[in-house]
């Protein structure tokens, strides 16, 4: 290395960012430095485990792979050796001075977004849990560290030569090299304890973190020379000796989530490929978008060895939610990474990991309604996404849950199943409505019908839905369709069970059916291009007035969703239909049989069409709208007044 590169460099901006945050405001939990550092060393044991079983020899090859940590109390330090991958001058350099961008922008989100919060100290206890997710975990050596030094001697390639990074983690840090001597392969951090962090020297204190933290590491760790964890492979142990507690502790180890996982599914097969899988499935909801995009999938092992982290051969995306291990010993210890893809033998377990899966779900609705309930609440987003998967679709249907017209609560929820049963002889048709929320959804317009004829009506309140009523197609043999698409005849096969709210009116005579007919030409003419007809509707009972698709057209949610996908802004052109009977229509036929150019019936038009549109879910121009029924308010005052003579 040249001589003017050893003089201090800086850090970049986002690691001063992070290091600051972290040596001034997290103050908990400082504990978890240690399981960074142990996850370090064993991500390095790893790879080079996995390169050794490729057929590549490194440098000392008969030294067993394992982690030392030595205290010192005299001199106030804490090592942490491992006899792994190691890292060049290069290396020590971009891997200890950058953090790739999208971790720090993550993890500093994360930490701002739970600021103000009041329970500030239980959330930045939580932020320190969960910085190894970002890749910025070895920085966390600062909270308890006053100088920390990184030996490191690469074990493959010429370059093997040992070179030290140096730093207070206060902005700047050095790179110079470092006696041979010492240090025959692998990494070594050493840490000057801070003055308040001397708990991390005793040994007790040490063995316990580790134990808590990294129980589950798959390579032996010593303090001052006894082993601390000897648990084995958590997934090759037979169920009925593992107790609860250790399937969480594994959970946490693994995941880095702080709460115990919501369900555990634990299983091996032999046949058509033998595999041990142990999967979890998460207390919180997962988002998979931005920076977490690809943090779904299972860790994939090959006899025991860690071939890769999340895998996403081994669960097709609906099952993004499940975290875990899968071991085989059906694949070469010798495979590499990329020949991963298309193989075959992860496509066999695919098979069997979707079919268990499903089993343990359908046991779980039957079992449990309650936590069903909840698993539905957290993942039922990813998992309806399974209703791609055509091999599995009956099953699949079977498990979607669905609010409905018919629970007493949004929370309530009711499967496909229990629909068939309610609905009365003669309905072969699941209906839907898409609506924002459930109070949308019960006063949507086209809910009346189906509300006076008793059926029931599923309420969806995801775009993506209407996606899946649509791939799903059937279930059953019943289809599922829009309540907004039901034509004028789709329900006459089910009468009455309740009265409309407003009296039963007289229907018009001849003349003002004639008369009825120009009113609704005029409104067409007042409204103009905005609406493709205005025609009379058979639908609606206590409603005025409704937007329509036309016929064959869609429904409103997949149009509107098609038109954000588009960038699209326009309005969608659709059919007005209005209720003849509707005392606000009478009263519009009577105005326009005096004056067919009352300017007054030009404006109620308007505000008509205005109020429909926002029950459909637009709402283009409201200073428009809000002037229009300001217009409308002064008008009723004053008559009002001039009404009741006051
Ligand atoms: P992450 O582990 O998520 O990548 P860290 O901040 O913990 O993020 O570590 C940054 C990088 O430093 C690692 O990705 C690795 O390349 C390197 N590194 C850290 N510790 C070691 C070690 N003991 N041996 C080899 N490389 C290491
Ligand atoms: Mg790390």
């Amino acid at each position: 290395m040249a001589e003017e590169e050893k003089q201090p460099r800086q850090f970049r901006a986002e690691v001063c960012k992070v290091l600051h945050i972290l040596t001034n405001s997290l103050y908990t939990n400082r504990e978890i430095f240690l399981r960074e550092l142990i996850s370090n060393a064993s991500d390095a044991l790893d790879k080079l485990r996995y390169r050794m079983n490729r057929g590549e020899s490194p440098s000392h090859a008969d030294l067993p792979l394992e982690i030392r940590i030595n205290l010192d109390k005299d001199a106030k330090t804490l090592t942490i050796a491992d006899t792994g991958l190691g890292m060049t001058a290069d290396e020590l350099a971009e891997n200890l001075g950058t953090i790739a961008k999208s971790g720090s922008e993550q993890f500093l989100a994360d930490l701002a977004s739970t600021a103000g919060d009041e329970d500030k100290e239980k959330k930045t206890e939580d932020a320190a849990n969960i910085i190894g997710r970002f890749g910025v975990g070895f920085y966390s050596v600062f909270m308890v560290g006053s100088k920390v030094t990184v030996t490191s001697r690469p074990a493959f390639g010429d370059e093997n030569t040992a070179n030290v990074w140096t730093s207070d983690g206060l902005g700047t840090y050095t790179v110079e090299p470092a006696d041979d001597a010492d240090l025959q392969r692998g990494t070594v951090v050493k840490i000057w304890l801070k003055d308040d962090a001397s708990e991390f020297i005793e040994k007790y204190r040490v063995e316990s973190v580790i134990r808590k933290h990294s129980a589950f590491v798959p390579f032996p760790v010593f303090v001052d020379d006894g082993q601390v964890n000897t648990q084995p492979a958590l997934w090759r142990e037979p169920k009925f000796n593992i107790t609860k507690e250790q399937y969480s502790a594994f959970y946490k180890a693994v995941t880095y989530d702080s709460k115990d996982p919501l369900d555990v599914l634990h299983f091996s097969a032999d046949a058509p490929v033998q595999f041990n899988a142990l999967l979890f499935t998460p207390d919180d909801a997962q988002e998979f978008f931005g920076a977490e995009k690809d943090a779904w999938g299972l860790d994939l092992y090959a006899s025991r060895v860690l071939i890769q982290h999340h895998n996403q051969e081994l669960v097709p995306e609906y099952l993004a939610f499940l975290k875990g291990v899968v071991d085989t010993e059906d694949l070469p210890l010798n495979i590499s990474r990329e020949t991963l893809q298309e193989n075959v033998i992860l496509r066999k377990i695919n098979q069997v990991l979707v079919k268990q899966t499903l089993s343990h779900l359908e046991k779980l609705a039957k079992d449990d309604e309650e936590k069903y309930g909840r698993f539905w609440k957290l993942h039922g987003r990813i998992f309806k996404l399974g209703y791609n998967d055509f091999a599995n679709r009956e099953r699949i249907s079977a498990l979607l849950r669905f609010n409905s017209s018919a629970m007493t609560d949004a929370d309530a929820l009711t499967s496909l199943d229990a629909y068939m049963e309610r609905a009365p002889e003669g309905q072969k048709t699941f209906w839907y409505i898409v609506a924002p929320n459930r109070e949308a959804a019960r006063l949507n317009p086209h809910m009346e019908r189906f509300r006076r004829k008793g059926l029931e009506v599923l309420w969806l309140y995801e775009p993506v839905d209407e996606f899946v009523m649509d791939g799903l197609g059937k279930y059953k043999e019943w289809e599922f369709k829009s309540a907004e698409m039901a034509g004028d005849d789709a329900l006459n096969d089910f009468s009455d069970k309740e009265q409309p709210a407003h009296e039963a009116v007289a229907p018009l005579s001849d003349e003002e059916q004639g008369s009825f007919d120009n009113l609704l030409a005029k409104m067409k003419e007042i409204l103009g291009d905005k609406v493709k007809e205005v025609r009379v509707s058979h639908r609606l009972a206590d409603s005025p007035a409704v937007l329509v698709s036309p016929d064959g057209g869609m429904s409103s949610s997949m149009e509107k969703l098609l038109k954000v996908m588009r960038k699209d802004d326009t309005l969608p052109v659709k059919v007005l239909e209005v209720n003849r009977d509707h005392p606000l229509l009478r009263n519009m036929l009577r105005m326009f049989q005096a004056d067919a150019d009352d300017r007054m019936l030009a404006h109620m038009t308007q505000c008509l069409f205005d109020a429909s549109l926002l029950l459909d879910g637009y709402l283009k121009d409201p200073q428009e709208l809000a002037a229009r029924s300001r217009q409308l308010l002064e008008n009723a005052a004053a008559w009002y007044t001039e009404v009741k003579k006051i």
